[in-house]
């Protein structure tokens, strides 16, 4: 990448991004050297210059009217100006798109996002940490290990786990329940809410939001069976040759991965209506797609790039325009596509790979809790009831 540095030095003044600029050229060992200042930190910019050009050593860039920074990974982050980075923290963290997500998930976004500030990592963590609803719907420390049981499937689409959430305490305009399901291996999640968990209400939905949109699954897994032991769901998995898998708190194979969804989906449903908390149901669309843009732990990488290839574009790109945008605008756009459609198997192998490895790992640590219990014919257990133990 080859620049006049002056310029960029220029520009930075000019747009008062930072406070001072400080240009320092040493031709004789072929070595200039810029110190942007802002607040509290400053940039430094290394350049070799050769003969009749200067060369990039650092890591900064100027393209049209924009400054990058290239990242370790070598994509492109574009740097954010101080007045900028509160706005483009609340609409990540807190807005449409947010999820509420902990200080270093939050710095995580904004890198997948394309951002770069000194200062990030730091005040990404302290924005989390200072945000309220953050503080009051926090973690419970004794949740357990659900996900556990999540499971690799043979392909996309291939095993959808159901739960059916309620009843919700307030409801929000009648709707008292939430259907959601969580495909395997993408981990994306589609849900509904209902005002009735009724037979023909699951069957619709499993056609609608399910098979109509994504094929037809091979298996489908639930623990609470009621609403799906019912003559319209049963027709409608017969038609199309479907399993359903009950899975019993005696045998909680499969399931864990609706109950980690759910757990997920709840809190950021609930911290993003604290204001509101009867308008549960408005917000669930939205809280379905930042589900589907987060990195989950599991797979590492969104659902919504394992299912279309890419990253979906996020309000914060709009508000303060990312790298992509910026630098995107000059790709030919089927090329882009196609690249991005050859990445998408490998990123597929990937997740799988991480997704076993997590599993590996939380069931060694699982491992180290489990006591066996062996019981004999005419021993007295107890069972707990399916209420209480939700
Ligand atoms: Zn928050």
């Amino acid at each position: 990448m080859l620049y006049n540095f002056k310029r960029l030095a220029l520009y930075v003044l000019n747009h008062q991004m930072y406070k001072s600029v400080i240009l320092w050229e040493v031709p004789v060992i072929g070595v200039g050297l810029i110190l942007i200042f802002s607040k509290m930190e400053f940039y430094q910019l290394t350049f070799k210059m050769q003969d009749n050009s200067r060369e990039e050593l650092n890591v900064f860039f100027l393209k049209g009217n924009d400054l990058f920074r290239l990242s370790f990974a070598g994509t492109s982050l574009k740097c954010v100006s101080p007045a900028d980075v509160n706005p483009l923290l609340a609409e990540v963290h807190v807005s449409s798109s947010g999820e509420h997500e902990d200080g270093r998930k939050l710095y995580q976004k904004l890198l997948d996002l394309g951002y770069y500030w000194p200062t990030m990592e730091t005040v990404a963590v302290n924005y989390a940490r200072k945000c309220y609803p953050c503080q009051i719907y926090g973690n419970d420390i004794h949740a357990p290990a659900v996900q556990l049981h999540s499971i690799i499937t043979p392909w996309p689409f291939h095993t959808w786990a159901f739960d059916l959430i309620g009843p919700i305490n307030p409801s929000s305009k009648g709707y008292t329940w939430i259907l959601a399901a969580t495909e395997c291996f993408t981990k994306w999640v589609e849900a509904i809410s209902l005002k009735n968990a009724t037979g023909p209400a699951v069957a619709n939905f499993i056609k609608e939001s399910i098979i109509c949109k994504f094929g037809i699954p091979r298996r489908i897994l639930s623990d609470n069976s009621t609403p799906f032991i019912n003559v319209n769901v049963r027709e409608l998995l017969a038609l199309y040759d479907v399993d359903y898998v009950k899975s019993t708190p005696y045998y909680p194979k499969g399931n864990g991965q609706a109950e980690a969804t759910n757990k997920t989906l709840l809190k950021v449903l609930s911290r993003m209506v604290h204001e509101e908390p009867k308008m549960w149901h408005d917000a669930l669309p939205v809280a379905l797609w930042a589900y589907r843009t987060f990195k989950c732990e599991p797979t590492k990488v969104t659902p919504f790039s394992l299912v279309y290839g890419t990253e979906a574009m996020l309000p914060a790109e709009i508000l303060v325009p990312s790298a992509r945008l910026a630098l995107d605008a000059e790709l030919d756009n089927d090329n882009l596509r196609m690249l991005e459609l050859e990445a998408l198997e490998e990123r597929r192998d990937r997740a799988k790979k991480n997704l076993l490895v997590y599993q590996r790992r939380l069931s060694r640590a699982y491992g180290k809790l489990v006591k066996r219990r062996n019981f004999e014919e005419g021993d007295l257990v107890l069972r707990a009831a399916e209420h209480i133990r939700r």
